[in-house]
């Protein structure tokens, strides 16, 4: 029998459990799961059939999986479950993290025999509950090949490299969101400021070279409705875009555009709150234009 253990029962981490609970149960294993609110943990157990454990419980199972704010919180748990490991076992971090945190976590957890693989998400809270996420992972591949039977909240699965590649490719690829988002907020601003109907502008622009998913989906669906609803925080898609930063600055790279994408976030979420939705970034140009987007 193997064990999983899947830590943090977030808007991403729950649904992707419960997949793996899922597949856990048809295949005679067991689902461990562990959340900081424990009462989470509970409501999963008595739903989905995985068991509340401890984090020293956890550090037990075969496969380990995190899905975390950030690398500074998989620190924590891998500090207090690092005594107790199990040697030869797979750390799978779903988690938006840092590249240069998975080397260093990378080490730490080799000392006790244990591989850990950077594994983030993309998709969505609509895709983690579909079980269709895109995964992109670094590190060992052979320690995937073992993991990847087990990957059930997973669509398509992409080794992209060595530890800290697949952290990397998810911020870029977050930064790249943001540029979109942004840059397609500024147009309409500037379109409505000219008496344009946005809706008619986008319907143009969504049939045209313009188009993104930003301004196919996330700006009609979220913004022009005025619901904004709280799926992916703000505070985490600023966070995605610093890390981009930072991952130029190690390679002495020049991306100015993203540069700039991951300030003006960081504005935007001291301006409209963390915890909004990562569109309400876009309340941040209403203002600067006087303009609403609806
Ligand atoms: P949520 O804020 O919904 O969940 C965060 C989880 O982390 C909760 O389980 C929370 O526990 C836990 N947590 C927070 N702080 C700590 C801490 N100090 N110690 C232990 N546990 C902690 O986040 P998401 O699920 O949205 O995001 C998780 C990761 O997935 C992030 O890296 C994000 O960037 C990434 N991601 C998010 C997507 C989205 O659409 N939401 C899409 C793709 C990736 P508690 O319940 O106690 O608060």
């Amino acid at each position: 029998m193997t064990t999983f253990a899947f830590l943090g029962l977030g808007a991403m981490g729950a649904p992707m459990a419960t997949h793996l609970a899922k597949h856990a149960h048809a295949h005679g294993h067991r689902t461990l799961v562990w959340n900081r609110t424990t009462t989470k943990a509970e409501a999963h157990a008595s739903e989905h059939g995985s068991e509340v454990a401890t984090l020293a419980q956890a550090a037990r199972a075969d496969f380990i999986f995190t899905c975390l704010p950030t690398s500074a919180e998989v620190d924590e748990v891998l500090n207090a479950m690092q005594p107790h490991l199990r040697p030869r076992a797979v750390w799978i971090d779903c988690t938006s993290g840092h590249p240069a945190a998975a080397v260093r976590q990378a080490g730490q957890l080799a000392a006790a025999d244990v591989t850990f693989l950077d594994a983030p998400v993309s998709g969505g809270t609509a895709g983690a509950q579909a079980g269709r996420l895109t995964v992109m992972v670094g590190g060992d591949p052979s320690a995937l090949a073992a993991a990847r039977p087990h990957l059930a909240f997973a669509g398509k699965v992409e080794h992209v490299g060595r530890t800290g590649a697949g952290f990397a490719v998810k911020a870029v690829n977050n930064a790249l969101l943001g540029v979109t988002l942004w840059a397609t907020g500024e147009g309409l601003a500037v379109l409505g400021r000219a008496g344009v109907n946005l809706e008619a502008a986008l319907s143009v622009i969504n049939a045209s070279s313009g188009r993104s998913n930003a301004s196919e989906n996330l700006i009609p669906q979220r913004v022009l409705t005025r619901e904004f609803p709280p799926t992916f925080a703000l505070g985490l898609l600023a966070k995605d875009a610093g890390i981009a930063v930072d991952l130029t600055q190690s390679v002495q790279g020049s991306a100015p555009v993203l540069a700039q994408v991951a300030a003006l976030l960081r504005g935007a979420q001291r301006v409209v709150g963390a915890a909004a939705d990562h569109t309400a970034a876009l309340k941040l140009i209403e203002t600067m234009n006087d303009q609403e987007l609806r």
